[in-house]
């Protein structure tokens, strides 16, 4: 059965409308800015793709290249949406906004030079192809995240299309009697159909794989933070703890468990009002997070008590710490807050006869308890 080239667009053009449709219920008002750009690359392909089609219709009238120009910006725009929901979904910067103006420099240059047919033929598919490549090239890159599964899709997909809308790009700029239009029986218009086909619908479901990877890596972050004030919350803190102590165990390195609770929290939030005292919560935690190293772990243990293990770190590192945490916390509540915040704290030491978190947790905790009997604004080290 002979393949014919026009039922074959057709039939991509009716397969990339239903896909950018059915990406649009999945994914619309998820919150995901990259599914978004993805949504909208769908939609702007699915209409250029009907444009181009239709242009076919009106042969060397006006109405070819009213549809067919638009065509070609609603195709390069939607490769650079798609690039940037890829580089959304790989944890890289954005790209500037003027490469959305740039996308419309081809579609500008194929409607001056219209009736130049080898020339339009060539840039058009020159530019898209090339966007294809860097696309591809997005997707596989390694170094940065993003699971193989979605990127081996988008990025497989990319780099076919991409040599077919090369392919017809050399064929319609430089031996164009073999390619008259994209309707012609051509084989290279016969495999780019099925491969577009084929493409269309294994980008969307990449697509719809890099937004769960998204959706999930939010929910792990989700299970471990604590709401309000952006720390670990008591679990995941307990658990990374328990990691880091029995690395120190092992390797004999010094660590220091800081409890800190804030003093009179509660004639803050009657005096003031609750959301002053989440806005001092929010605060501590920030304070906390400027203070800390990597490797060190802070966690919000309950109302006003944040826990805080310090690693590689010994008791006159940590008063130091201490101090530096107290003073910072004192001005930056002055300043943001417009009243004092200070706080009590109990310190340990990790000993190599500790058998678990709860030793630790014990010891800081009798040590917080003294600092609050002796007056509090200050840290107690447990003997
Ligand atoms: P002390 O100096 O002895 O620690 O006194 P305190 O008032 O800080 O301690 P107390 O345990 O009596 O009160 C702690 C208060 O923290 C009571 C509780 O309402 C408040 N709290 C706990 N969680 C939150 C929260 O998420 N937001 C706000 N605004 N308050 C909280
Ligand atoms: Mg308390
Ligand atoms: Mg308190």
């Amino acid at each position: 059965m002979p393949l014919d080239s026009l039922t074959l667009m057709i039939v991509y053009t009716v397969n990339v409308t239903a896909v950018a449709l059915g990406l649009s219920v999945a994914l619309l008002g998820q919150g995901s800015r990259a599914a978004l750009c993805a949504q909208a690359s769908a939609l702007t392909q699915a209409i250029g793709w009907s444009c181009l089609v239709a242009s076919g219709f009106f042969r060397d009238t006006w109405g070819d290249l009213l549809l067919s120009a638009p065509a070609m910006l609603l195709m390069s725009l939607s490769l650079v949406l798609l690039l940037q929901a890829v580089r959304k979904w790989r944890g890289r910067p954005c790209l500037p906004r003027r490469l959305y103006l740039a996308a419309l420099v081809m579609p500008l240059l194929y409607a001056l030079t219209f009736h130049h047919y080898p020339w339009r033929v060539g840039l058009a598919n020159g530019v898209i192809g090339a966007q294809m490549l860097w696309l591809a090239a997005e997707a596989i890159r390694p170094g940065a995240p993003g699971s193989w599964r979605w990127r081996s899709l988008i990025g497989g997909s990319m780099a076919t299309l991409a040599l077919v809308t090369l392919w017809c790009g050399v064929l319609g700029a430089f031996f164009t009697e073999l390619y008259p239009t994209f309707a012609t029986p051509h084989p290279v218009n016969l495999i780019g159909s099925l491969l577009n086909n084929a493409a269309t619908v294994l980008t969307g479901i990449g697509v719809l794989a890099a937004y769960r990877e998204e959706a999930e890596a939010q929910l792990k972050t989700l299970a471990i933070t604590d709401g309000l004030t952006q720390v670990l919350n008591r679990r995941a803190w307990s658990e990374r703890t328990e990691l880091q102590l029995a690395d120190a165990k092992r390797y004999g390195h010094p660590m220091i468990m800081l409890m800190i609770d804030l003093d009179r929290f509660k004639q803050i939030n009657d005096r003031r009002g609750h959301a002053t005292g989440d806005q001092a919560l929010q605060l501590t935690a920030s304070v906390l997070r400027e203070e800390l190293r990597s490797g060190d772990l802070v966690g919000r243990y309950g109302g006003e008590e944040f826990c805080v293990l310090l690693s590689h770190t010994n008791e006159a590192a940590a008063l130091a710490f201490d101090q530096r945490l107290r003073q910072r916390l004192r001005r930056r509540s002055e300043q943001e807050l417009g009243f004092t915040l200070e706080y009590s704290a109990g310190l340990t030491a990790h000993r190599s006869k500790d058998t678990s978190l709860d030793d630790l947790l014990r010891r800081a905790d009798a040590a917080l308890y003294e600092a609050k009997r002796a007056g509090r604004n200050q840290v107690v080290m447990s003997p």
